[in-house]
């Protein structure tokens, strides 16, 4: 029987109904799914230790020899069942016990040769030195899988062990048909796919560069699927670039009536990179294909005051526009803040949330139905069936990471073809915002308005906290207001959120009568949305927190932020975090509560974090110091994550994916070339936000 990459896992012989449970569970549902899942890292199990040659306890060593000795027995005080062997090679011999697992007793055998694999321990009993619980393999004639060579270690999947994974990687590279893949002709100078895949998971090298290179994903086999990953990353961006290329869209016109309403609008002068975006965007504006423009700036760059004069275009030329944020709070910041810029004009500003009352819901739902030139503000309320935009002609989505791509697709297809402007102050280095968003235009703010105090950032332990509380009470009394965010990641962790309490509490103890209040993930969306608007309100004071209060929220008098064991957060997110204070004119600080015991590491790069103000340096950093099987960052950009492919690393991939993809467009062979591509499991699918 034979089964190719799509077959489902069930079509694996031998796989068995639980285990097949556990990895669809798991969203590994065909073949292709379950050798994508690839080893984390490799043993070199391939040089035994001569046994005589063991002297010392406490390490970690393959041996091969004879089982001389085997025997089982129940140890008297526990309910424990023992497994011990003695093995032995030509230079010496090593006991060795396994721990309840009887069947060992039955598998292995007196006179046959053993591979082992583990630590080796002082005996507890008895005198010398002892294997403890090691993996083991029987050497036959077959090509050794466990030890006796380069071994992939793969995580396991519940309960799925990494060596059970190992056994079904292999018969199932054995046997699958992977048949012709369009990149082995088009990319010669790598290997070809199929080799490619058995060579990641069982590497039939010991050379030393080589296994390096394996370590760090980069060893050639690495780098051939990446390739094929990024080459379908490539695909999916020119298809919709071709697609949207062939859309008739609003053209905008400037004229004097508009220059005019744009003067009487701002209340300051725009930063000469607020123009040039300005510039970059009515360019677009002007021409009959929709826009699709990626509005990257810093926190606090003013990228609301450049997407309004955009609207305001859009709006002259008798179209509507949708203004979408991600949260209540945020939605309501923008509808304030846009009602006082369109005030001098003759356009009206809407908002539209979960919260709007029904008849004002009804009266904006029935301007909008009738196609009235105005702009509306709102959250994911916006991309309700009942809300109809006929006459869409721009689709603004704000901090544009936090929603998925199809909530994107939602609003524009509220309208024919409108422009598209997104927005976000998470910086990617430039180069690489073009190749992942190669369906964007990127459009860069990389200057602050003028009078900005750069925020003061400086790394303080646990025993400064009694100064820090008193600095905290000198803030308040002096008219400024406190972010303390705590390091619950996995907002799941009923335990983490639990200590986040019992610590709120013992600070808010410590600061007396100062109004303080909690937010977290757990919370309902409305209590969390109560207690950040009374903090913007300044009704509180000092506000502990998850990094739910990562986005864009706009607090002028917020001048401290504490950020615990910020060793535990990414760089690009420290800025993100830290971007909430200092939106006003007090000079503002971020203080990082570091962990006693902070490696070196953590604390080279919390120093130099803490040294610049630069979103775009820390973005870089951020990117340098992310190890291989670390995110790449993508989902965060709502695109799925790879296997292989990191957009630091396979750089020189990444160009040739899109070269190929570029050439087979002029071709006219895209749907050839997507045919012939081994698609990744995730890729195409629709990532959630957030
Ligand atoms: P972000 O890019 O983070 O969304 P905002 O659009 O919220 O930034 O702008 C941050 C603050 O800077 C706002 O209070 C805004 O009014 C102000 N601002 C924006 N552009 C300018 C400018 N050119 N001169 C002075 N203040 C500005
Ligand atoms: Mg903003």
């Amino acid at each position: 029987m034979s089964f190719t990459l799509a077959s489902p896992v069930e079509a694996l012989p031998g796989l068995g109904r639980t285990r097949a449970k556990v990895l669809r569970e798991r969203g590994i549902s065909t073949v292709g799914d379950l050798l994508w899942y690839l080893p984390h890292r490799y043993e070199d199990r391939s040089n035994p230790t001569p046994l005589g040659s063991l002297t010392t306890p406490d390490v970690t060593v393959t041996v091969v020899g004879e089982i001389t000795d085997l025997r089982e027995r129940r140890a008297r005080t526990r309910a424990l069942h023992l497994v011990e062997a003695l093995v032995q090679d030509s230079t010496g011999a090593l006991p060795v016990v396994w721990f309840n697992q009887p069947y060992l007793a039955k598998t292995l055998r007196r006179g046959v040769r053993v591979w082992l694999h583990g630590p080796v321990r002082l005996a507890k009993s008895g005198w010398g030195l002892q294997m403890v619980s090691p993996e083991w393999e029987v050497e036959e004639d077959e090509e050794p899988l466990h030890l006796g060579r380069v071994v992939p270690v793969y995580r396991r999947l519940d309960t799925v062990s990494g060596r059970q994974l190992r056994t079904l990687m292999a018969r199932t590279l054995d046997q699958v048909a992977i048949g012709s893949v369009a990149l082995d002709a088009l990319v010669p100078e790598l290997p070809p796919f199929a080799a490619a895949l058995a060579q990641v998971h069982f590497p039939e090298t010991t050379d030393t560069a080589t296994l390096e290179l394996l370590a760090r994903r980069l060893s050639p086999w690495h780098r051939r699927l990446a390739l094929e990953e990024l080459a379908a990353l490539a695909l999916v961006l020119e298809k919709s670039r071709r697609r949207r290329a062939a859309l008739q869209a609003p053209v905008c016109a400037v004229g004097e009536k508009e220059r005019e309403l744009a003067r009487a609008m701002l209340p300051f002068q725009l930063t000469r990179a607020q123009r040039q975006a300005v510039a970059e965007i009515v360019a677009d504006l002007q021409k009959p294909t929709p826009m699709a423009r990626l509005l990257q700036g810093d926190v606090g760059a003013g990228k609301t005051v450049v997407a309004a004069l955009a609207a305001l275009l859009v709006l002259a030329a008798g179209w509507q526009v949708a203004f979408m944020a991600p949260t209540e709070i945020l939605a309501q910041q923008h509808g304030a803040t846009l009602s006082r810029l369109f005030a001098p004009t003759p356009f009206s500003v809407l908002t539209l949330t979960g919260s709007t009352g029904a008849s004002e819901r009804a009266q904006i739902l029935a301007r909008l139905a009738a196609g009235e030139p105005v702009l509306v503000v709102g959250t994911h309320a916006l991309l309700e069936e009942a809300v109809q935009m006929p006459r869409l002609g721009l689709a603004i989505i704000d901090e544009q990471h936090r929603f998925g791509t199809s909530q994107r697709q939602r609003l524009v297809e509220k309208g024919q073809a409108p422009h598209l402007l997104v927005m976000t102050a998470t910086p990617i280095p430039r180069s690489l915002a073009l190749s992942l968003y190669g369906d964007l235009e990127v459009s860069v703010l990389k200057e602050l308005p003028p009078g900005r105090q750069p925020v003061r950032t400086v790394l303080r332990t646990r025993q400064a906290l009694p100064k820090l509380l008193a600095f905290v009470r000198q803030e308040v009394a002096a008219g400024g207001q406190v972010f303390w965010v705590f390091p619950v990641i996995e907002e799941s962790e009923l335990l983490d959120l639990k200590a986040l309490t019992a610590h709120a509490q013992e600070l808010a103890k410590e600061l007396g009568d100062v109004p303080v209040g909690t937010v977290h993930g757990r919370m309902g969306a409305h209590e969390r949305e109560a207690v950040m608007a009374a903090f913007a309100a300044g009704k509180l004071k000092v506000l502990f927190a998850t990094t739910v209060i990562e986005v864009g929220v706009d607090v002028p008098a917020a001048s401290l932020m504490v950020i615990e064991n910020p060793e535990r957060f990414g760089l690009a997110q420290l800025h993100q975090l830290r971007g909430r204070v200092g939106r006003g004119s007090r000079r503002a600080f971020c203080v990082l509560l570091v962990g006693d015991n902070l490696s070196e590491e953590a604390r080279k790069r919390l120093e130099f974090f803490a040294a610049t103000t630069d979103g775009f340096a820390v973005a870089e950093e951020d990117f340098r110091s992310r190890g291989p099987g670390e995110f790449t960052g993508l989902r965060q950009w709502g695109r799925p994550e790879f296997r292989v492919a990191s957009l630091f690393l396979h750089q020189r991939e990444l160009e040739l994916a899109r070269a190929v993809v570029r050439q087979a467009a002029e071709n006219g062979q895209l749907e050839v070339l997507e045919r012939g591509l081994v698609l990744p499991p995730t890729l195409g699918e629709e990532v959630p936000p957030g």
